[in-house]
């Protein structure tokens, strides 16, 4: 049975949540990778629209197990407040599992996540203040040890890490941003109840992966955030602090790269972006306002307004390098649906050459000027479209494109954000 990576191929937002979603259907076991609670899946059910943040989007298929790995950070306040929510809609969430290795999120690191962005002022990377930064920089910090999912199930463990953080994380706050100090046990009291929910569902994940791997089950890696928010391989520093290229899933979860068998990744139809940071295809116009307003293009964790534009080939050419693209999952190809041409970036002007590939260095990406290639839009809705057959021709030019800019094939397509809404190629 295959494992398979599920990766964003742009900025984040791509619809990742549907496309796990659907082949949890067929999964054994979804795990998430990287990232904590500053990623939003959506996944659709019938009239239904469920926000992920932490829990994998395999959730919502008991029979499904739903990882949380070593890479992933996790909220206990936010974990139980999402699970709480799943339950109350009746599903049960017996089926996740958190690693113990997995890095906490503690009140302080989201105080300090917010004064370090107050502090920054104009300058600021525009984190979504939910903690990650500072958790992962605790991580790669090491002393004083910080939270780990483990240190959740003893309250007199968990007390002490808290001290021992507190004691240096109060002289930042003071000191540097003049700020009123956190009183180590009323962050105990603030977490406790959250993770003695939490707790029960710690584990050795790497063992289960492991085994799963050993007795052939069909495993999906999925990634939160996309390719151009990677530590490295982002447009820095306009990133996030973990790995979401395919790279990153086998760090995050324990699995060697020579058991991945497809690198799925997904990609919008268009482009956007959420904050600072280069985006050589945006369109800050009427056009670009359309795409926001009928891919209701708002943040699903902050609610902020997406910075919307057109295809990135050059974006797209080299994600699907990084990532080595197996296979390719175009979503929102609905969002096009009333335009009656459709400009696709194939190449950038950088001075006087003509750039194939994306540049590393972000201000020579501020320099480029999109090439545009414009295509013929198909002008009618595209929502009811079950098979490839049933898509109009200028669609199916559409993904060719796509499937030539990423050397890959496309193999799915999402035509609306309900799980019917998706069209397989044979
Ligand atoms: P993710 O973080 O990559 O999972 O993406 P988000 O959940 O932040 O954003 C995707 C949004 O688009 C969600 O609201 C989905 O319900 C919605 N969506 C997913 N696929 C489609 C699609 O094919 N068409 C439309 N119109 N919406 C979609």
């Amino acid at each position: 049975m295959p494992v398979k990576v599920v990766v964003g191929a742009q900025w984040g937002d791509e619809g990742k949540g549907k496309i796990t979603d659907i082949l949890a259907e067929q999964a054994d076991v979804v795990v998430r990778y990287q990232g904590g609670s500053n990623a939003g899946h959506t996944v659709v059910l019938g009239d239904e629209e469920y926000k992920l943040h932490l829990i994998p989007s395999g959730i919502l298929h008991p029979d499904c197990l739903c990882v949380m790995a070593d890479g992933t950070l996790i909220d206990p306040l936010v974990l139980a407040e999402e699970v709480q929510g799943l339950q109350s809609r009746g599903c049960s969430c017996d089926n996740r599992r958190i690693s113990c290795n997995a890095h906490v999120i503690m009140p302080y690191h989201i105080r300090l996540d917010e004064l370090q962005e107050q502090a920054r002022g104009r300058g600021s990377i525009g984190t979504t203040k939910r903690g990650v930064g500072p958790a992962y920089t605790d991580k790669s910090q090491r002393m004083p040890v910080p939270v780990r999912a483990h240190d959740l199930l003893d309250a007199d463990v968990l007390r002490q890490r808290i001290s021992a953080q507190l004691a240096v994380k109060n002289k930042i706050i003071q000191s540097l941003y003049g700020a009123e100090p956190m009183d180590a046990e009323a962050v105990f009291q603030q977490v406790w109840p959250a993770a003695q929910v939490t707790a029960k569902y710690v584990t050795d994940t790497r063992a289960i992966i492991l085994q799963k791997l050993a007795d052939n089950a069909y495993i999906v890696l999925e990634g939160a955030q996309g390719t151009y928010l990677d530590l490295d391989y982002g447009t820095y520093p306009y990133v996030t602090s973990s790995h979401p290229v395919a790279g990153g899933a086998c760090l995050g979860t324990g699995v060697g790269p020579s058991a991945i068998d497809e690198v799925f990744m997904v990609v919008k139809a268009y482009t956007t972006r959420v904050g600072g940071g280069v985006f050589p295809t945006e369109d800050s116009g009427a056009l670009g306002e359309h795409l926001r307003q009928r891919g209701r293009e708002f943040g699903t964790t902050t609610g902020r307004p997406r910075r919307c534009g057109w295809l990135d080939g050059v974006a797209l050419r080299t994600a699907a390098r990084v990532n080595g693209a197996t296979a390719v999952a175009v979503t929102k190809l609905d969002v096009l649906d009333d335009l009656e041409t459709i400009p696709v970036c194939v190449a950038y002007q950088l001075g006087t050459e003509r750039v194939d590939m994306m540049p590393t260095w972000p201000e020579d990406i501020e320099q480029c000027k999109p090439i545009y290639e414009h295509l013929p839009g198909w002008q009618r809705p595209i929502g009811d479209c079950r098979a490839v057959s049933d898509l109009p021709p200028q669609a199916r030019a559409y993904l060719d494109k796509i499937a030539q800019l990423a050397d890959a094939p496309v193999t799915l397509v999402s035509v609306g954000p309900s799980r019917e809404q998706t069209v397989f190629y044979p």
